[in-house]
């Protein structure tokens, strides 16, 4: 079932075949107006965006690569708190479609067999210290069977992992739905409640060691798991617990 059932998220969509990066196109659509919920797809990015500038392989006819545009009543701050509400609605979709389980790699990562077959990048813009608002781009490899060799060891697909004929429309569809759901309840509560306990338990970090690569500062530790607010909990050798903000850092380990 490829219809959207959604009241807002991705009701109106722009599909572009060829596209520089579905979020660059998805701010553009925001500084003009549109609506909360618009989502924007695309057969294949030419200069798709990871975090700091990064690249994200995006070749045609074989991922899912689409950005929506949120208007939140939220501060900045709480942004993060998105990204990690895409990525329990990516895990899940993907867990409904394939009937296979991914992992979480915090705070935005969705992982197969330990490699990467998902990435979120999330991007604002603010007014004063109120957002204006959120674009979440989302780049799914379904069908992949190879990658360049810098990713051999790093990246999958839903095809390499087992999960041959997914319908991509289908996929989108139902992580509009999940989205949806999670954002009105996240809304309501004002913290991550709706899938804090889920999370945790596809949160691959966890009770593992991840070096934490903070701006001048690098340190090791055990990830405990995440709080409500999305931030990552890391126990030090020394026993300290360290909170661990979405927006700055890079957690490795996995
Ligand atoms: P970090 O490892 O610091 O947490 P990240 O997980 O946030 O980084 P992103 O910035 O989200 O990484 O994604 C960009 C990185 O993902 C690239 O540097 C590359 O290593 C990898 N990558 C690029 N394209 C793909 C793809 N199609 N599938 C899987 N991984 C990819």
């Amino acid at each position: 079932e490829s219809r959207l059932q959604t009241k807002w998220a991705g009701c109106s969509v722009f599909y572009c075949p060829v596209i520089d990066s579905t979020n660059v196109k998805a701010k553009r659509l925001a500084e003009e107006g549109v609506s909360h919920g618009t989502l924007v797809v695309a057969g294949h990015q030419s200069a798709g965006k990871g975090r700091r500038g990064r690249v994200w392989e995006s070749p045609e006819g074989t991922g899912i690569y689409m950005t929506l545009i949120l208007r939140p009543g939220i501060k900045p701050e709480q942004a993060p708190m998105l990204t990690v509400l895409m990525a329990q609605s990516v895990a899940d979709a993907i867990q409904t479609v394939t009937g296979i389980t991914p992992g979480i790699k915090w705070p935005n990562d969705i992982v197969m067999d330990g490699r990467k077959i998902c990435g979120i990048l999330t991007e604002m813009s603010t007014e004063m210290t109120w957002i204006h608002y959120v674009v979440i781009g989302v780049g799914i490899n379904v069908h992949q069977q190879t990658f360049p060799e810098e990713l051999e060891d790093k990246a999958s697909s839903l095809d390499l992992a087992g999960a041959q004929s997914v319908k991509r429309a289908e996929l989108v569809a139902e992580v509009m739905k999940r989205f949806e759901i999670y954002y009105e309840q996240f809304e309501k509560e004002g913290d991550l409640s709706v899938i804090w306990e889920r999370y945790n338990e596809m949160l691959v970090n966890r009770d593992r060691e991840v070096r934490v690569l903070e701006p001048g500062h690098e340190y090791t530790g055990h990830a405990i798991g995440i709080d409500k607010n999305g931030e990552l909990l890391v126990r030090r050798e020394n026993g300290q617990v360290e909170t661990i903000y979405a927006g700055e850092v890079s957690v490795r380990g996995i």
